[in-house]
């Protein structure tokens, strides 16, 4: 049973009304993949922060989740999601940037197997208990510095999703992409973030970009 199976009901300003309103505002942004709204109506993003921001959890806006970090805006969970899924399904996803696991606990409602990493320990440790206390199996979590991707190497991936902002499109990552793949990533050119999709053609890498957004910056090494 999943995530989304499962009836995570709240109460007032977590209750399915103010979930339901938050959906209608998405749907008035664009995004339009049945399949992601369905599944943002139901992960109960009120349970990924801390209890005293949870009234806050269904308004579209990015919250503090401590060590300097933050949970997207559910427009991006939304629409980063719809991104990957543009060209179908897929069966294998990587994440960079585990944070507090919202986005990975909708990635698993979704794809069939998901892989996440988080450079930083507490935060990783955290959305581990979190994702085996809402019984989502099809993940696989490390602590990790996410620019090296995943580390074994021989393992490639259909999508990969980045939630920090990079100046440059790691290489060992791009390399982890399969023939077909797509990446999408906030890229930051010094000035500002573009959401900017990758996808590894038999020329190479096509990039092109999208939206300008705002998200914490990518780092290296453990923490
Ligand atoms: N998807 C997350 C977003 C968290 S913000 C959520 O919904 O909560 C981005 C996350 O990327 C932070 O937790 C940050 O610690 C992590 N991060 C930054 N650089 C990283 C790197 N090199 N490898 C892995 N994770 C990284």
């Amino acid at each position: 049973m999943t995530l989304a199976d499962r009836n995570h009901q709240g109460i007032g300003m977590t209750s399915q009304r103010t979930r339901d309103r938050l959906i209608q505002r998405l749907q008035q942004q664009g995004i339009n993949n049945e399949q992601v709204l369905d599944v943002m109506r139901r992960v109960p993003r009120h349970l990924f922060v801390d209890e005293a921001l949870a009234h806050r959890a269904y308004e579209d806006t990015a919250l503090p989740i401590g060590y300097g970090q933050t949970i997207s805006q559910p427009f991006i969970v939304a629409y980063m999601t719809q991104l990957l899924l543009e060209e179908g399904n897929a069966s294998s996803v990587l994440e960079i940037g585990t944070g507090c696991g919202y986005q990975t606990a909708v990635l698993a409602s979704i794809f069939p197997q998901v892989y996440s990493v988080e450079r930083i320990e507490a935060l990783h440790q955290q959305a581990k208990k979190r994702l085996a206390e809402f019984e989502i199996y099809n993940v696989q979590l490390r602590h990790t510095d996410g620019i090296e991707g995943w580390p074994n190497l021989t393992y490639r991936f259909e999508r990969i999703m980045m939630t920090a902002a990079c100046g440059e499109i790691p290489e060992a990552l791009a390399a982890q992409l399969t023939p077909g793949g797509i990446m999408v990533l906030p890229f930051d050119n010094g000035v500002d973030q573009t959401m900017t999709r990758i996808t590894r053609s038999s020329e190479g890498l096509i990039s092109e970009a999208l939206e300008k957004v705002v998200f914490v910056p990518l780092l290296p090494g453990l923490s």
